[in-house]
């Protein structure tokens, strides 16, 4: 029976993840390195509460219970140490994930299950660098995690059906509907989802069209919420690049070649919303689609 869930990395997804058990009554232990970072995550997960409030969706004292469910901490050992279940949802970074999940390993009760957000880190190697490779799953949260519905779930080599099992039922339980993949590079969410955003990018550096006409095809056209270039900004150029780069490697295929564009942008650190431009640019408090100087006509 899983009741206390260790959360570690308390950035964009750590937060909505935590955010998201605590509103279903299980006890979260969020983990940070950056108390500054715990705090912040605090005062989202409290804004994001209040936002369910005005929509209706919660009421004022299930915030106050969800926000009771959530005890911080900047110590991953003592964080873990009573865990029924840890999700991690540090930076993704292959030797920090390894490091952490040997660790936590050394740690965590026997049976708790070792679940890894990571969008691009094959789970078959994270779960080799601990002693228990049979609990170690892929439990990919979509952004934002309190209003995307999607649970990709990644069995490893070694995933046992009890441990998917139970991470299937308790993707139910939080209100997200489970979808099961294996482990290749790209799991089966940014399999597809970054080669197309790969393909827009080339798309407009061989003047084919504009930002918004690409944009504006692919979501009219395809029925999406919104164009390849700007989710590209909204995920980050250097995920996307960093994802492409999996997909390059790990199945050896020309086809996943990133674009020079996207490497470039990277470069001249243009990483989109987070940098405040990439394909657009952000300005706070500015809902306004605004194109990058770079591409105007
Ligand atoms: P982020 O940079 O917003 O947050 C990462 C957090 O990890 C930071 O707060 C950092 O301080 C913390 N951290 C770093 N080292 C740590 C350690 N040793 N112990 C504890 N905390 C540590 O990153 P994010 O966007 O939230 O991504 C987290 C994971 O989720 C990554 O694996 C990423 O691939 C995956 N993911 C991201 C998205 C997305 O849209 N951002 C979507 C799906 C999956």
């Amino acid at each position: 029976m899983i009741n206390n869930v260790a959360v570690i990395g308390a950035g964009t997804m750590g937060n909505g993840i935590a955010h998201v058990f605590a509103q279903h009554n299980f006890h979260v232990t969020l983990i940070d390195i950056s108390s500054q970072q715990l705090e912040k995550a605090l005062a989202t997960i409290s804004k994001n509460l209040d936002r369910q409030i005005t929509k209706g969706q919660i009421t004022e004292a299930e915030k106050q219970s969800a926000l009771q469910n959530i005890v911080i901490s900047t110590d991953i050992d003592q964080g873990v140490a009573a865990a029924h279940l840890v999700v991690e949802a540090a930076t993704e970074n292959e030797n920090l994930k390894l490091q952490i999940f040997r660790q936590i390993d050394a740690i965590a009760p026997q049976d708790c299950i070792l679940a890894t957000n990571t969008s691009s880190i094959s789970i078959t190697k994270i779960a080799a660098a601990t002693q228990r490779p049979q609990q170690v799953i892929g439990m990919h949260f979509m952004n934002p995690v309190p209003v995307m519905k999607l649970v990709e779930v990644i069995n490893g080599y070694h995933t046992s059906s009890y441990v998917t099992g139970t991470i299937v039922e308790l993707s139910k339980q939080l209100g997200k509907i489970p979808a099961l993949a294996n482990d290749y590079p790209g799991f089966v969410a940014n399999r597809i989802l970054m080669p197309m955003i790969n393909e827009a990018i080339y798309t407009l550096q061989e003047g084919v069209a504009d930002v918004e006409a690409i944009d504006t095809i692919m979501k009219l056209g395809m029925a999406h919420p919104m164009g390849p270039l700007q989710l590209a900004d909204f995920i980050g150029l250097d995920v996307c690049l960093s994802i492409m780069k999996v997909l390059h490697e790990g199945f050896g295929d020309p086809k996943y070649a990133p674009c020079p564009l996207l490497v470039n942008m990277v470069h001249a650190g243009r990483l989109g919303v987070k940098t405040g431009e990439g394909f657009y640019v952000y300005t706070p408090g500015s809902k306004e689609l605004v194109v990058s100087e770079k591409f105007r006509k």
